[in-house]
């Protein structure tokens, strides 16, 4: 099937129109017609060769929100006209233990993401969500529910579920004091979906210009971590940090401020960080741990809880055609909130 999207050519150009083929329909396959993309900080990583180099061209997106447009002979699960997601995982090896308990996102064989990996069958390399059509195997397609704003869902498939499942994990609750590092995407979904569980939530900011959105959120406040002064009243203060932080940085001013049995779970960033100090790890049994993203089932969990609670990610919407500037923002982290893409501002033009 022919299609357009928009793709980066290599790590220093910016993202232009490319017309590329999407495959013939497996019979386990659904086809897509793609609405709405959100865009992730992953994005813009990935097309700038952060994470190694890439197979180019490459079309970005894993925040995927559409209509089904046909299915493949034995797709039980959905029909032409169902509203359904993608989120950053396309395949897995079905049958380790890992996929057999749903985190196939931790497959022993190693998931396929959306976008820019080898396909298991033929080797292609996927192409994800900056496009108008796509085309994913079943047992990787969500539901939207009923009663769900389509344009308000794309960031919920990987901000949501990425924020989500460590909550999950660590068991948040009724009164759990969690504390977010990066007010982003990433985290003002943590936000979001931690105070929907209850929870009492502090976004831990490089400074207070974002607690008026902070506290928009649900959030009881803000943190600067360059107010040394703040910091040090908030030793013991959390029994939870979410870190979002996109580059290497130093969670050793983090660790302190969890009390003893505290964890800080590390989203953000994938690859080095400053040297970490055992001292207030050995000294409160402080841990420090990381996630990625969340397995098929934990994503249309997440899918329906925030239809049960009206959580909703707080969507800018922006055309095909201003995907450089977005980026350009997002590379500075000055919002937030997640910009998402109406994939309807991309013409086959
Ligand atoms: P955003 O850019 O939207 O948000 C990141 C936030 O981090 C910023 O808003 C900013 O918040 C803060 N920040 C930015 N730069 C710095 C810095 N140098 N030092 C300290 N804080 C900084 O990104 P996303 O939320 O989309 O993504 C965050 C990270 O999560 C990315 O690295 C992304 O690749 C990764 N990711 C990981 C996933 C996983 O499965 N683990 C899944 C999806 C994304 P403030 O202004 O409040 O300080
Ligand atoms: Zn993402």
């Amino acid at each position: 099937m022919k299609t357009v999207g928009y793709a980066a050519h290599s790590a220093d150009s910016e993202l232009v129109p490319y017309h590329f083929e999407r495959r013939e329909l497996r019979g386990n396959d659904v086809a897509i017609e793609i609405t709405y993309c959100g865009v992730c900080h992953s994005d813009l990583h990935t097309v700038n060769g952060d994470w190694g180099p890439q197979p180019y061209p490459l079309v970005p997106g894993h925040e995927i929100v559409g209509v089904v447009t046909a299915i493949g002979d034995d797709v039980a699960t959905y029909k032409v006209g169902d509203k359904v997601a993608v989120g950053c995982m396309v395949d897995s090896c079905q049958e380790c233990d890992q996929c057999e308990h749903g985190e196939e996102q931790y497959c022993r064989h190693g998931m396929t993401p959306t976008y820019g990996a080898p396909d298991r069958e033929t080797g292609e390399i996927t192409q994800g969500g900056y496009s108008k059509h796509i085309v994913v195997r079943e047992e990787f397609v969500l539901r939207i529910p009923d009663n769900m704003d389509m344009s308000r869902a794309a960031p919920i498939l990987c901000a949501g579920i990425t924020t989500f499942s460590p909550l999950r994990t660590w068991n948040v609750k009724a009164g759990t004091r969690v504390g977010v590092i990066g007010l982003g995407g990433l985290g003002h979904m943590a936000v979001k979906l931690a105070v929907a569980m209850g929870a009492e939530v502090t976004v831990i900011s490089r400074s207070n210009n974002k607690e008026a959105e902070a506290k928009e959120l649900g959030a009881k406040g803000i943190l600067a971590s360059t107010d040394n002064e703040a910091m040090q009243q908030s030793l013991n203060a959390f029994d939870l940090i979410i870190d979002t932080v996109p580059t290497k940085h130093d969670v050793n001013i983090y660790t302190p401020l969890l009390d003893v049995d505290g964890s800080l779970v590390i989203v953000g960033q994938v690859g080095p960080l400053e040297e970490l100090m055992s001292v207030p790890l050995v000294f409160g049994r402080r841990r420090v741990a990381g996630s990625l993203i969340g397995g098929i089932a934990e994503t249309q969990e997440v899918l329906d809880f925030c239809a049960k609670h009206n959580v909703y990610p707080e969507c800018e919407m922006i055309k095909i055609d201003e995907i450089n500037s977005a980026f350009e923002r997002l590379a500075k982290g000055d919002l937030a909130h997640r910009f998402v893409i109406d994939m309807g501002s991309l013409t086959a033009a």
